[in-house]
């Protein structure tokens, strides 16, 4: 075939496919211009997914009647004018693609009316109907201030992109994630969402971010979360990080939980989610993601929104600076605020769990919340429901009283009855030591009195081409040589694993070193498992005074509430839940 050029039509659907992917693109664009116009309320109406119809209704400036044609016109804005003003954007949009892609792939009702200029007729919009791009209506219409945007039957004239549309329910996902995400950014507009004419989301315009985490995630969710504020200043200038992150016994199946913000845009981005899961290190169970609502605000001109043409990836200029900055932020949040699970006898006579710390909302004010908290909730709380979380943030001084089942210490604390499961806790113990130790490149080990033999698949060695792992064992004060063919003399162990299960700590270390899909993982699982060997067992009967140094011990540790696992290493009784189980409060 001979090159040409591409009809106006053609050039026109394969450009709206780089913006509209699927009817949740079409809500994030329209969204984003009705809050560049300044909406203060926003309703979203999504029938069948998006797949038949969506509907933005905004009360922003709207569109005189002499600029709409125009703001379906290809790279037609009125946000930015010239290249340098990139570098300064203040507004979602700025590439003036989203309403031509979305027109050219649809059938489109805009009514909208700006306000009352000079010399207009009061009181009358524009309405237009285009289809496929090109108009087919246009009349007066009298409406109230702010523009409606219908956009039915998706993809119609593009069958191929029709397939690949995914089932109602997912679209529908999206777009109450897209709905949702918007809420949580923008905490001082009014969002609601209709789904197949039910309303399944609102938002209050309180201002509040905490406010819309309730009508996403539910009251009892939204109460156990952290908050996070902290600003990092280096040369480049200032990250502000703010919003709210889950404790670690609060967690999620997969990553969808992890929302971000930069500058008020809506981005994945997976720096920050990476930011995120190294904060989180060692405080979830593996394969467990953290809610995660975080904003992040910085001089405009350190970020690089013009990457993509949905504008929902950024670059940093320094994204060393950012990642540190996240990282710090929600770690330190972590430390100092992340608080012991709390033993609840009947969770249930307390309505979610209701925080008597938290500023008391008036009562109307609070129903409210509930009710639509609860219609909202996006998915199932897998939260323990006997588990709730005080505000009391660091280790309290703790007098040992005795052991449970060999498994559990129990003891007192000035706030009541504290329960420490000594695996965890020893885990907790020596797997700080452990990395402390390894910086100075320490470890400290113990020649065996007669070798052990052991058996060992042969990459362990290194022979195969893999990385050397005798010498990351030896490292971690192992001596072993080869003894022909798999099998292997185990000369030397580090201390910690010295009166532990030698073998079996091996056989495991090694497992993880050849399983971790990075090496940094393997050898991360590996240090754990030697931890966990290492770890006086549940079952063992403890001496009083091996039970004070425990605690002192773990007292002496950064994270004393989590074992490297992720397990709690402790549960709190309250003294007023005590008075309460025994009637006499
Ligand atoms: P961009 O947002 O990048 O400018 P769009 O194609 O999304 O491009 O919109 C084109 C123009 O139409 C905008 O610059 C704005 O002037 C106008 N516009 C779109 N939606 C609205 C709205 N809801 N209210 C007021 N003006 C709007
Ligand atoms: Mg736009």
């Amino acid at each position: 075939m001979p090159i040409r050029v591409l009809s106006e039509e053609v050039a026109s659907k394969i450009a709206a496919g780089e913006v509209v992917e699927r009817p949740a693109s079409v809500v994030k664009e329209l969204v984003e211009n009705s809050i560049d116009a300044g909406a203060r309320e926003i309703k979203v109406e999504v029938r069948r997914g998006g797949r038949r119809l969506m509907r933005v209704i905004d009360d922003g400036t709207g569109i005189p009647a002499d600029e709409v044609e125009l703001a379906f016109a290809r790279h037609a804005t009125s946000k930015i004018a010239s290249v340098e003003e990139l570098s300064s954007i203040a507004t979602l949009g700025f590439r003036g693609e989203a309403l031509a892609s979305i027109a050219a792939v649809s059938q489109l009702t805009i009514v909208t009316r700006a306000a009352e200029e000079d010399g207009g007729t009061p009181r009358v919009g524009t309405l237009l109907r285009l289809e496929g791009g090109k108009v087919t209506h246009r009349q007066k219409k009298g409406c109230p201030q702010g523009t409606v945007i219908t956009v039915e039957n998706l993809f119609y004239n593009v069958p191929a992109r029709l397939k690949f549309l995914r089932a109602e329910t997912t679209e529908r996902k999206h777009i109450d994630g897209l709905v949702y995400s918007y809420g949580m950014a923008y905490p001082h507009l009014r969002f609601s969402l209709l789904n197949d004419g039910r309303l399944t989301f609102q938002s209050l315009g309180s201002g509040e971010l905490y406010d819309v985490l309730i009508e996403v995630y539910g009251l009892e969710v939204a109460q156990q979360m952290i908050e996070v504020r902290a600003s990092e200043t280096d040369d480049l200038g200032l990250v502000d990080v703010h919003g709210y992150i889950s404790p670690p016994p609060l967690h999620r199946a997969n990553r969808s939980y992890l929302t971000f913000f930069v500058n008020g845009r809506w981005v994945k981005d997976r720096m920050l989610s990476y930011a995120v899961s190294e904060a989180y290190h060692t405080l979830l169970p593996t394969r467990r993601h953290p809610i995660v609502v975080l904003r992040l605000e910085l001089n405009p001109s350190q970020v690089d929104i013009n990457v993509h043409p949905t504008k929902s990836e950024v670059r940093f200029l320094d994204s060393n600076m950012v990642f540190a900055a996240v990282q710090k932020a929600v770690r330190r949040t972590l430390v100092d605020q992340a608080p012991i699970p709390r033993m609840t006898g009947r969770p249930s006579q307390q309505p979610f769990g209701w925080a008597q710390d938290r500023p008391a909302l008036d009562m109307e004010r609070w129903r409210r919340l509930v009710e639509v908290g609860t219609q909202a909730r996006a998915v199932g709380i897998e939260t323990p429901s006997a588990l709730e979380f005080p505000e009391s943030a660091k280790l309290p001084p703790l007098r040992v009283l005795g052991q449970v089942a060999q498994t559990y210490i129990i003891a007192e604390g000035p706030e009541g009855l504290y329960l420490i499961d000594q695996h965890a806790a020893h885990e907790r113990v020596l797997y700080e030591r452990l990395l402390a130790e390894r910086a100075k490149m320490a470890i400290t080990s113990q020649s065996l009195l007669e070798p052990l033999t052991i058996e060992l698949p042969r990459e362990a060695s290194g022979e195969s081409g893999g990385t050397p792992r005798l010498e990351f064992l030896s490292q971690l004060g192992f001596d072993i040589e080869p003894f022909g063919g798999e099998t292997y003399l185990v000369r030397a162990v580090p201390t910690m694993l010295a009166t532990g299960d030698i073998g079996q700590a091996i056989a495991e270390i090694v497992d993880g070193l050849t399983e971790g899909d990075a090496a940094e993982a393997g050898e991360e699982g590996a240090l754990i498992s030697l931890v966990c060997h290492s770890a006086v067992r549940a079952g063992k009967t403890l001496s009083q005074s091996e039970m004070r140094d425990l605690i002192r011990q773990l007292e002496g540790t950064a994270m004393p509430r989590t074992c490297p696992h992720g397990r709690p290493t402790m549960i709190h009784l309250s003294a007023e839940q005590l008075a309460r189980e025994f009637g006499r409060r």
